[in-house]
Protein backbone atom coordinates (compact mmCIF):
# COMPACT_ATOMS: atom_id res chain seq x y z
CA UNK A 1 0.00 0.00 0.00
CA UNK A 2 0.98 3.34 -0.37
CA UNK A 3 -0.10 6.92 0.89
CA UNK A 4 -1.73 9.16 -2.09
CA UNK A 5 -1.21 12.89 -2.34
CA UNK A 6 -5.11 14.49 -1.69
CA UNK A 7 -5.94 16.80 -4.53
CA UNK A 8 -7.18 20.36 -3.08
CA UNK A 9 -10.03 22.20 -4.44
CA UNK A 10 -9.04 24.58 -7.14
CA UNK A 11 -7.78 21.19 -9.52
CA UNK A 12 -9.91 20.91 -12.05
CA UNK A 13 -9.93 17.03 -11.59
CA UNK A 14 -12.48 17.47 -8.69
CA UNK A 15 -14.91 19.51 -11.22
CA UNK A 16 -14.82 16.79 -13.40
CA UNK A 17 -17.23 13.63 -13.92
CA UNK A 18 -15.67 10.70 -13.20
CA UNK A 19 -15.37 7.82 -16.03
CA UNK A 20 -17.00 3.93 -15.48
CA UNK A 21 -14.23 1.64 -14.31
CA UNK A 22 -14.35 -1.01 -17.30
CA UNK A 23 -12.35 -3.63 -15.83
CA UNK A 24 -11.99 -4.24 -12.09
CA UNK A 25 -8.56 -5.28 -11.51
CA UNK A 26 -5.59 -5.44 -9.92
CA UNK A 27 -5.15 -1.87 -10.57
CA UNK A 28 -8.14 -1.02 -9.20
CA UNK A 29 -7.58 -3.44 -5.91
CA UNK A 30 -4.01 -1.16 -5.81
CA UNK A 31 -6.01 1.94 -5.82
CA UNK A 32 -8.63 0.88 -3.16
CA UNK A 33 -5.86 -0.07 -0.99
CA UNK A 34 -4.07 3.12 -1.20
CA UNK A 35 -7.01 5.28 -1.06
CA UNK A 36 -7.89 3.55 2.19
CA UNK A 37 -4.16 4.06 3.61
CA UNK A 38 -4.76 7.77 2.40
CA UNK A 39 -7.82 8.47 4.21
CA UNK A 40 -6.85 6.71 7.61
CA UNK A 41 -3.35 8.62 7.59
CA UNK A 42 -5.72 12.01 7.11
CA UNK A 43 -8.45 10.70 9.64
CA UNK A 44 -10.49 10.74 7.36
CA UNK A 45 -14.14 8.85 6.87
CA UNK A 46 -14.57 8.81 3.57
CA UNK A 47 -12.27 9.32 -0.17
CA UNK A 48 -13.11 9.29 -3.85
CA UNK A 49 -10.46 8.69 -6.58
CA UNK A 50 -10.91 11.61 -8.11
CA UNK A 51 -9.54 13.70 -4.77
CA UNK A 52 -6.54 11.57 -5.03
CA UNK A 53 -6.21 12.37 -8.50
CA UNK A 54 -7.49 9.41 -10.30
CA UNK A 55 -10.68 10.30 -12.68
CA UNK A 56 -12.57 6.88 -11.86
CA UNK A 57 -15.59 5.98 -10.17
CA UNK A 58 -14.48 4.36 -7.22
CA UNK A 59 -14.84 5.46 -3.54
CA UNK A 60 -14.25 4.50 0.07
CA UNK A 61 -15.70 5.30 3.74
CA UNK A 62 -15.14 3.98 6.95
CA UNK A 63 -17.60 4.32 9.61
CA UNK A 64 -17.21 2.36 13.11
CA UNK A 65 -14.72 0.13 12.05
CA UNK A 66 -16.20 -0.99 9.08
CA UNK A 67 -15.12 -0.14 5.56
CA UNK A 68 -17.43 0.41 2.12
CA UNK A 69 -15.34 -0.16 -0.78
CA UNK A 70 -17.45 0.86 -4.51
CA UNK A 71 -16.87 0.66 -7.90
CA UNK A 72 -19.08 2.35 -10.34
CA UNK A 73 -21.86 3.36 -7.80
CA UNK A 74 -25.25 3.79 -8.60
CA UNK A 75 -28.11 5.68 -6.46
CA UNK A 76 -30.89 3.25 -5.98
CA UNK A 77 -33.58 4.63 -3.95
CA UNK A 78 -33.10 8.00 -1.00
CA UNK A 79 -35.62 9.20 1.50
CA UNK A 80 -35.67 12.01 3.30
CA UNK A 81 -33.46 14.95 3.97
CA UNK A 82 -31.22 15.48 6.90
CA UNK A 83 -29.37 18.57 7.09
CA UNK A 84 -25.51 18.33 8.71
CA UNK A 85 -22.37 20.09 9.05
CA UNK A 86 -19.71 18.54 6.88
CA UNK A 87 -16.29 18.60 5.79
CA UNK A 88 -13.66 17.54 2.97
CA UNK A 89 -10.45 16.34 2.79
CA UNK A 90 -9.72 18.24 0.01
CA UNK A 91 -11.20 21.53 1.11
CA UNK A 92 -9.25 22.07 4.56
CA UNK A 93 -9.80 24.20 7.10
CA UNK A 94 -13.91 24.90 6.27
CA UNK A 95 -17.16 23.13 7.26
CA UNK A 96 -20.64 23.75 5.38
CA UNK A 97 -24.14 22.84 6.39
CA UNK A 98 -25.60 20.19 3.83
CA UNK A 99 -28.60 19.03 3.10
CA UNK A 100 -28.11 14.99 2.24
CA UNK A 101 -30.74 11.91 2.04
CA UNK A 102 -31.63 10.36 5.45
CA UNK A 103 -31.79 6.96 3.56
CA UNK A 104 -29.67 6.22 0.62
CA UNK A 105 -29.14 2.81 -1.06
CA UNK A 106 -26.57 2.40 -4.03
CA UNK A 107 -25.57 -0.48 -5.90
CA UNK A 108 -22.21 -0.88 -7.48
CA UNK A 109 -19.00 -3.38 -7.59
CA UNK A 110 -16.90 -4.64 -4.73
CA UNK A 111 -12.99 -5.54 -5.30
CA UNK A 112 -14.06 -8.55 -7.02
CA UNK A 113 -16.25 -7.36 -9.64
CA UNK A 114 -19.38 -8.29 -8.22
CA UNK A 115 -22.24 -6.50 -7.74
CA UNK A 116 -23.10 -5.05 -4.15
CA UNK A 117 -25.59 -2.91 -2.58
CA UNK A 118 -24.82 -0.62 0.03
CA UNK A 119 -27.64 1.22 2.45
CA UNK A 120 -27.34 3.95 5.35
CA UNK A 121 -28.75 6.35 7.03
CA UNK A 122 -27.12 8.70 9.52
CA UNK A 123 -23.59 9.71 8.76
CA UNK A 124 -23.58 6.42 6.55
CA UNK A 125 -26.07 8.23 4.13
CA UNK A 126 -24.18 11.62 4.83
CA UNK A 127 -20.82 9.99 3.98
CA UNK A 128 -22.26 7.77 0.72
CA UNK A 129 -24.20 10.82 -0.43
CA UNK A 130 -20.74 13.04 -0.22
CA UNK A 131 -18.53 10.39 -2.07
CA UNK A 132 -20.78 10.02 -4.69
CA UNK A 133 -21.16 13.66 -5.39
CA UNK A 134 -16.76 13.83 -5.92
CA UNK A 135 -17.88 11.12 -8.62
CA UNK A 136 -19.89 13.80 -10.53
CA UNK A 137 -17.85 16.47 -9.83
CA UNK A 138 -19.19 18.17 -7.38
CA UNK A 139 -17.75 18.99 -3.48
CA UNK A 140 -20.09 20.15 -0.78
CA UNK A 141 -18.95 23.75 -0.64
CA UNK A 142 -21.03 23.54 -4.30
CA UNK A 143 -24.23 22.93 -2.62
CA UNK A 144 -23.51 23.81 0.74
CA UNK A 145 -26.52 26.08 2.76
CA UNK A 146 -23.96 27.97 4.56
CA UNK A 147 -20.03 27.82 4.85
CA UNK A 148 -17.71 28.64 7.89
CA UNK A 149 -14.07 28.59 8.34
CA UNK A 150 -13.34 26.41 11.07
CA UNK A 151 -10.80 28.98 12.88
CA UNK A 152 -14.37 30.54 12.62
CA UNK A 153 -15.82 27.94 15.31
CA UNK A 154 -16.04 27.42 18.98
CA UNK A 155 -14.79 24.58 19.24
CA UNK A 156 -11.82 22.83 17.08
CA UNK A 157 -13.80 21.86 14.30
CA UNK A 158 -14.42 17.98 15.32
CA UNK A 159 -16.13 17.63 11.75
CA UNK A 160 -15.47 14.53 9.95
CA UNK A 161 -13.93 15.02 6.69
CA UNK A 162 -14.86 13.07 3.91
ZN1 LIG B 1 -14.93 15.20 0.12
Amino acid sequence: MALRNIVKEGDEILTKRAKEVTEVNDRIRQLLDDMIETMRENDGIGLAAPQVGVLRRVFVVELEDKIYELINPEIVKTEGTQTVEEGCLSVPGCVGTVERPAYIKMKGLDRNGNEIEVEGTELLAVALSHEYDHLEGILFVDKALEIKDIDELENDGETDEQ
